[in-house]
């Protein structure tokens, strides 16, 4: 474990200080959770509510962890993952939002979330194409129990890197045109995995999910 903390360190410290890194932790052992918490690793990703309850309560004590949820939400798990998760980094349809929004506030809670959008078409991916972003915006603005905080990127897996910066810098321009055209504050940019992580530095990213470049490859 001391050569995964180690890995883990030497990884965070590679990355921009003010660069959130949100460690990818599906599939991945309880035991090496905790090698990236000694690592220095305050935010955990998962993409799964049923996994990420079993994770939360056998890391209990590790009480200043973020958890972000990463994956498809169904919307029968919404009531969980409001409970488990401070973040939802992918809320890929207003109908979902509107859900979230209302059983936040019967929970008195307000999740963080990022909207994920798809700046090519994807059929393997969920989110919002562009399109339908721009017509859901007044009613995402409206929701009172969500801080809708930044924009989720996933780029198509077959890509060369010039096109995945392209998509990089597309959801960059995105947010800021957002900004300034809606109420929506999204100064939270959520890309970049362990193959592209660069990119989406280079393009601006808030936030990278880095998941088999910390604790190797998935079973
Ligand atoms: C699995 C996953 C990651 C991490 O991918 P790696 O290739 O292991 O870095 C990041 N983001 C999402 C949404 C994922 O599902």
């Amino acid at each position: 474990m001391t050569d995964l903390i180690d890995r883990i360190a030497q990884f965070r410290a590679s990355i921009p200080p003010q660069v959130r890194v949100i460690a990818v932790t599906k599939t991945v052992s309880i035991e090496a959770m905790r090698a990236a918490y000694a690592a220095g690793i305050r935010d955990f990703g998962e993409n799964r509510v049923q996994e990420a309850e079993v994770k939360r309560a056998a890391l209990a004590d590790l009480t200043d962890v973020t958890w972000h949820l990463i994956g498809h939400l169904q919307s029968n798990k919404a009531k969980s993952a409001i409970e488990l998760f401070d973040w939802i980094q992918s809320v890929d349809s207003l109908k979902l939002a509107q859900r979230l929004d209302r059983l936040a506030q019967e929970q008195n809670r307000h999740p963080q979330i990022c909207l994920q959008v798809k700046l090519l078409s994807d059929p393997n991916k969920a989110g919002f194409s562009v399109e339908e972003l721009w017509q859901a915006l007044p009613q995402l603005a409206a929701l009172p129990h969500l801080q809708i905080r930044g924009l989720m990127v996933i780029p198509p897996l077959d890509l060369e890197p010039f096109e995945t910066l392209k998509v990089f810098q597309q959801a960059k321009e995105l947010a800021e045109k957002i900004q300034i055209q809606s109420h929506l504050q999204l100064d939270q940019l959520s890309m970049g995995m362990s193959d592209d992580y660069g990119l989406a530095l280079q393009a601006g990213a808030t936030m990278i999910r880095p998941g088999r470049i910390l604790f190797g490859a998935r079973r």
